[in-house]
């Protein structure tokens, strides 16, 4: 028998490449899923059994974390939008501010009245996008394309768990015209990391995170960004919406971008921090 804060603060001196407040914030993740129980629980000094098996998940899950490795890896699983992904190192894990463009799209479909909304999401690594979407937009028809088999796959059975209908597409924004038009929203939050920024990067993300979703080919920060907009403005209905997560650095290079499309109405949005974060544009006839 164990008392259970006695447990979590075991578990938080025993990680020890973290600081203590975000120990204890992944200790706490840890115990609620290792043994099931809820924070309150946990914090409320409960008695516990522990068997040995979960003792041993208990050893490897600090000893993978003080290797940098993240949390959301280690217990499969990240909260996004109010639900739980399945994630893989064949996935980005999904961050809040990528919650902010699946807003941008369903903001701007309650200011439209579209029947049955089609909606495309390019590069959608884990699906949090699409499925979000799809779970939150009624009636809404789901795209999603990726250019990585094993993302699609995590994608796939993510929309599964979640109930949610998508046609997944393999599909390389960089070479192939898009196979399907008529969306009245294109998402994307594709790679957008250049080799400068490799050196600030902190290794739980460039050790363990998938280099395909976060380093842009040629390092070209704008790459992926040409090929969304010109495909988005033949594949876009009119008045349809273009939003995109992008490097903060670029922001104004990116709305120029979307304005030599021919679209209107293009703004640039801050994430919580300050930086620039989406740039959004609707496209005219
Ligand atoms: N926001 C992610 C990061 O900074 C990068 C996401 C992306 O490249 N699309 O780690």
């Amino acid at each position: 028998m164990k008392n259970s804060k006695a447990l979590f603060q075991e578990i938080v001196n025993d990680i020890t490449e973290y600081d203590r407040e975000e120990a204890q914030y992944i200790a706490l993740l840890l115990l609620e899923h290792v043994l099931g129980l809820t924070r309150t629980q946990l914090l409320a000094e409960k008695q516990i059994e522990s068997t040995p098996g979960q003792e041993a998940l208990l050893k490897e899950a600090v000893e993978r974390l003080n290797r940098q490795e993240p949390i959301q890896y280690i217990l499969k699983e990240a909260s996004f939008f109010g639900r739980k992904f399945m994630v893989s190192p064949s996935v980005l894990i999904p961050r809040p501010e990528t919650e902010e463009l699946v807003l941008t799209a369903i903001n701007h479909l309650k200011s439209k009245d579209v029947a049955t909304p089609r909606i495309l999401d390019i590069g959608t690594g884990s699906g949090c996008i699409a499925i979000t979407l799809a779970c939150e937009v009624s009636n809404a028809q789901l795209y999603a394309s990726d250019i990585s088999h094993e993302a699609l796959a995590v994608a796939k059975e993510n929309a599964t768990t979640l109930g949610a209908n998508i046609d997944f597409i393999y599909h390389s924004i960089l070479k192939q015209p898009l196979p399907y038009a008529f969306f009245d929203v294109i998402v994307s939050n594709p790679p957008y990391i250049t080799e400068m920024e490799q050196a600030e990067m902190s290794s739980h993300v460039l050790n363990h995170e998938p280099h395909l979703a976060l380093f842009v080919p040629d390092d070209d920060p704008l790459i992926f960004y040409r090929a969304i907009a010109r495909e988005a403005k033949t594949a876009l209905r009119y008045e349809g919406l273009l939003a995109v997560e992008i490097n903060w650095q670029f922001g104004k290079e990116v709305a120029l971008l979307f304005e030599q499309n021919g679209f209107a109405k293009v703004e640039i949005v801050k994430d919580i921090s300050g930086k620039d974060r989406i740039v959004k544009g609707v496209k005219e006839l």
